[in-house]
């Protein structure tokens, strides 16, 4: 059985692990004046290296050198140039493929079969195709002489590192703009490996600067009065206060923040297809999935067979070792999100829900959480209502299609839901009513750097992918 096929762990010697790691500004990895970060695996929690990092002072810095780099290069370039650059930035994300994947894995502690199958592909595809918008922005191809904004402002959080950032810099270098990008600070290592190939492309000095730092680094850096457009990525609490900090100001903004999509499963779903599905949008990177499908909307007559369907399929996940290439659920990212994600556990047992834990065993050292199923869910309770951000689904029955959609929209956030169905009229009808940035049908975090992604209500407005992504980073 394919089960039994055991590929060797990827080597940990792939991602080329330096002891400490500098910040990139104007061209050169240089020492940052703020406090450093220590990356930790969080398989082992053992450190991984020292990364320098920002100050306020270095903000500035970084700054000044993008608007430099606006003014000197990037923005007056054809679009024809700029898009080589994007060009050979993607080859080198896929040469350099390997290394980044165990490199993710390592700093955030999601499967390597992850970051090499969907992270690193993902990336380099952001800029292929954005390479391919940067000459059709000159002319009258995109209409009403676009121009770029100037200098982005980039924050992005630690459950996609490389992905997030590609989402940021691509379709912003592509519209001629440059950027200031802070990674999260747990993951900053990808980021600063990336700086390398922005190097290693040759990209003119100044039009990519990386500063690792906390939240006061972001919070510099989104107000800088030489900002002229933030682009967010995190939760919906820092998105809003960073919409606060921004009132009265002429930035241009978009947030891209929390979500609690459902997955409607109708009685006539593919049951096979719909389990593998459910278990995609619960489980994927152990749930730090800002879609994901964290709660399970199944129409009460399939609604027992399907739970006994998930369980069993639930408890074959292997949960463990990040490099090993059969893992399917890998470490939570850091001990302050394992004991937000045991908190909120906890809650939906004292609030009266039924809690199933698949019976995997647990790495004794590493931060993990058992893969859990609550059932017998109500719509007030905690689990059912807040984002969890970890593995754990929670499981809610409805009778008609309208139920499904009403219970659907109660949530304050909408960045994506799926619909399981055989009817294609019921998909159509459904995707119509359920408010959400993203609905997919028969299929769940389907990502694709031609189609639009973001949110409704709080889960922030702004598109990434696609031509509406570009709106966010030019003028017309
Ligand atoms: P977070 O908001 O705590 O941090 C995100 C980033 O913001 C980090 O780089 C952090 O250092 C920085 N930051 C913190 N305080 C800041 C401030 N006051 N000003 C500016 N920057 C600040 O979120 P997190 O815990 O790292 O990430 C998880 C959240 O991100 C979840 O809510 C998830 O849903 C969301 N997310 C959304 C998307 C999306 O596309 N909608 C994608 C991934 C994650």
């Amino acid at each position: 059985s394919p089960w039994d096929y055991a590929p060797a762990p990827e080597s940990r010697d792939v991602a080329g692990l330096r002891p400490s790691y500098r910040m990139f500004v104007d061209g050169e990895f240089v020492d940052g004046s703020g406090q450093s970060l220590t990356s930790v695996n969080p398989a082992t929690e053992e450190t991984l290296a020292e990364v320098a990092g920002a100050s306020a002072a270095d903000v500035d810095r970084a700054v000044t050198a993008a608007r430099a780099a606006f003014e000197s290069t990037w923005a007056t370039m054809p679009g024809s140039e700029r898009a080589k650059y994007l060009f050979r930035i993607a080859r080198l994300i896929q040469e350099r493929g390997r290394e980044l994947a165990v490199l993710e894995t390592l700093d955030n502690g999601k499967p390597v079969k992850e970051s090499r199958d969907t992270d690193v592909p993902t990336a380099a595809a952001h800029f292929f195709h954005h390479a391919g918008w940067a000459d059709k922005l000159d002319h009258a191809g995109y209409g009403a002489n676009p121009r770029p904004l100037g200098v982005a402002g980039q924050v992005i959080p630690w459950n996609f590192p490389l992905l997030m950032l590609a989402w940021k810099i691509a379709p912003a270098l592509a519209c001629g703009n440059t950027v200031v990008l802070k990674p999260a600070e747990t993951t900053p290592l990808t980021a600063l490996v990336f700086a390398e190939i922005c190097q290693q492309a040759g990209l003119p000095a100044g039009v990519v600067n990386i500063l690792p730092g906390a939240g006061d680094i972001g919070a510099e850096l989104v107000a800088h009065p030489g900002v002229d457009k933030v682009a967010f990525t995190g939760s919906t609490e820092v998105g809003k206060s960073i919409q606060h900090r921004l009132a009265g100001t002429a930035t241009r903004l978009t947030l891209e923040l929390g979500g609690k999509a459902a997955n409607i499963v109708f009685d006539d779903a593919p049951l096979d297809q719909a389990v593998e599905g459910v278990v995609n949008g619960g489980f994927f990177n152990q749930g730090h999935v800002c879609c994901a499908g964290s709660r399970l909307l199944v129409q009460e007559s399939i609604a027992e067979e399907l739970l006994d369907r998930l369980r069993t399929r639930v408890s074959a996940l292997r949960v463990g070792d990040p490099l090993d290439k059969n893992t399917d659920v890998g470490a939570i990212n850091s001990a302050e999100q394992l004991s937000r994600i045991t908190e909120l556990a906890d809650t939906g047992e004292a609030e009266g829900a039924r809690r199933w834990t698949s019976p995997c065993p647990l790495p004794s050292q590493g931060y993990f959480f058992a893969p859990t199923v609550f059932s017998e869910v109500h719509q007030s309770m905690r689990v059912a209502g807040e984002e969890v951000f970890g593995p754990v689904l929670s499981v809610l029955t409805f009778r008609t299609p309208e139920e499904a959609v009403t219970k659907a929209n109660n949530t304050p956030y909408g960045l994506s839901a799926g619909i399981w169905t055989e009817k294609g009229s019921r998909i159509l009808w459904a995707a119509q009513r359920v408010r959400a940035g993203v609905v997919w049908a028969n299929t769940f975090n389907r990502f694709d750097p031609t189609a639009p992604f973001g949110g409704y209500q709080e889960s922030g407005f702004g598109r990434e992918g696609g031509r509406a992504g570009l709106e966010a980073y030019l003028d017309v």
